[in-house]
């Protein structure tokens, strides 16, 4: 018996902070967006006990709770889910690894709490050391939203993740490792046994899914945007891996012929995508593979002010051969999230997300917009599976799904660039069944 209590103290000693939400709360008077079904539920009440949402109810449920939220009427919806970010890389390439790590602890802290307040309760960072940062989050040392890290790019060398500047020598060959290595921002890695070692170190880590470079891309330093990165033999090693950890690989990936061959591989979420041919757009909605793309970027690019000519020319190309991919994921119906590739100094980090929702108005109803970032985010977050560190459902407002939601001033499904500006319209933020903003009563 006496152990039982010094257990249950040390326990509660131990149960990060943010987990323990504010009790029994009661939100009244709200539309709740059922991501599922896509409609909107008229009038009701929703009931968060701890970090879980506990029921929706027609009928304003009886007390007692710790805390009633009148919620006047406003839109309730899941918390926003963005599954391609890097927290970690705060300011131009390669310049924000040229940073000491404790300056980087502290930029990377104030953009997880900016992420948050933006409505973002869950991101997949697609690269950057940033499992420090998640365990600060998950212990509440910091605010910021669920992060299912990467952890490390793994590229090949002169690949889109090799960050060194022309003269720096590869490490194989008597040059020293860039700070951006040390920090864990990249890996080389050729040939199937070092793949195989960089993608186990990422688990090892806390990786909850592999992130590989798979083409080339923009903001690089030597790689051709056209060029094909990683033999099949080396992308299928890297799934074998991933997969024996019950998780996935997803790939940066532009062209054509790179989309195919790493769809072929195995790999479940193609991040870019926007060269993809209709044969590989057939791939992709064959095997169930998820397209993280972005449009918001498309125009953004233009106005980064730090590429060099060079780049922007890769940028023209893509953003030129980019005009089929609508087509072939609605011709497909291929699986799409919400997905901003939030980088870069604060005020482009910013509007990478913020942009990304009237960017895709142009193509996408407001519905299928939010469904992006909720539901379809949300089951392209399980294939995490075991090592999925917040097992619960995420991007739904239902019994039992983890209490992570937003109440929007006006409504989304008329207005879908009202969450666009989060700072005017997000009146209520809570993530694991902590409010971390409210506005309601102003
Ligand atoms: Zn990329
Ligand atoms: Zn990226």
């Amino acid at each position: 018996m006496r152990y039982a209590v010094i257990f249950c103290v040390l326990s509660s000693l131990f149960l990060p902070r943010a987990h323990a939400g504010e009790g029994q709360v009661l939100i009244t008077r709200v539309n709740v967006f059922n991501s599922l079904k896509a409609r909107m539920d008229k009038d009701v009440s929703v009931v968060i006990e701890g970090n879980r949402i506990a029921g929706v109810h027609d009928q304003r449920p009886e007390g007692p709770f710790d805390r009633v939220i009148d919620g006047g009427g406003h839109v309730l919806m899941p918390g926003l889910i963005d599954t391609h970010v890097h927290l970690a890389i705060t300011a131009g390439l390669p310049e924000s690894m040229d940073v000491p790590w404790d300056y980087l602890s502290h930029t990377m802290s104030k953009r997880s709490r900016d992420m948050l307040l933006r409505g973002f309760t869950s991101v997949r960072d697609l690269g950057g050391p940033v499992f420090g940062l998640k365990r600060a989050v998950d212990e509440g040392l910091v605010d910021g939203p669920r992060i299912f890290p990467s952890g490390a790019f793994i590229t090949q060398t002169s690949g889109h993740g090799d960050f060194r500047r022309s003269v720096d020598g590869h490490p194989e060959f008597g040059g020293a490792a860039t700070n951006g290595q040390r920090l864990g921002f990249y890996r080389l890695a050729d040939g199937v046994p070092q793949v195989l070692a960089s993608t186990r170190e990422n688990l090892g880590k806390g990786a909850t899914q592999i992130k590989i470079m798979g083409s080339g891309g923009v903001g690089s330093m030597f790689d051709p945007v056209d060029s094909i990165q990683y033999t099949l033999d080396e992308l299928r090693a890297i799934v074998q891996a991933a997969s024996d950890w019950d998780t996935y690989a997803a790939a940066h990936l532009h062209n054509a012929p790179a989309i195919r061959r790493a769809v072929e591989a195995g790999v479940m979420s193609v991040d870019h995508g926007f060269m993809m041919d209709e044969e590989g757009a057939r791939m992709m909605a064959e095997k169930g593979v998820f397209l993280s793309t972005q449009f918001a970027i498309l125009e953004i690019v233009f106005e980064m002010g730090f590429l060099t000519e060079w780049q922007l020319q890769k940028a023209r190309m893509v953003v030129e051969a980019s005009h089929d991919m609508v087509g072939y994921i609605k011709k497909f119906g291929i699986k799409t999230t919400f997905s901003s590739d939030s980088f870069g100094p604060e005020s482009l980090s910013a509007s990478l997300q913020t942009r990304e929702f009237e960017a895709r108005s142009k193509f996408f109803t407001p519905v299928e917009i939010l469904q992006h970032a909720t539901a379809n985010a949300a089951e392209l977050l399980e294939l995490s599976g075991n090592r999925n560190p917040y097992p619960g459902k995420l991007g739904v407002i239902e019994a039992g799904a983890m209490a992570d939601l937003i109440i929007v001033r006006g409504n989304p499904l008329e207005d879908i660039s009202l969450l666009g500006d989060p700072a005017a319209n997000l009146l209520l933020i809570m993530k694991d069944g902590k409010v971390y903003q409210d506005k309601l009563v102003e």
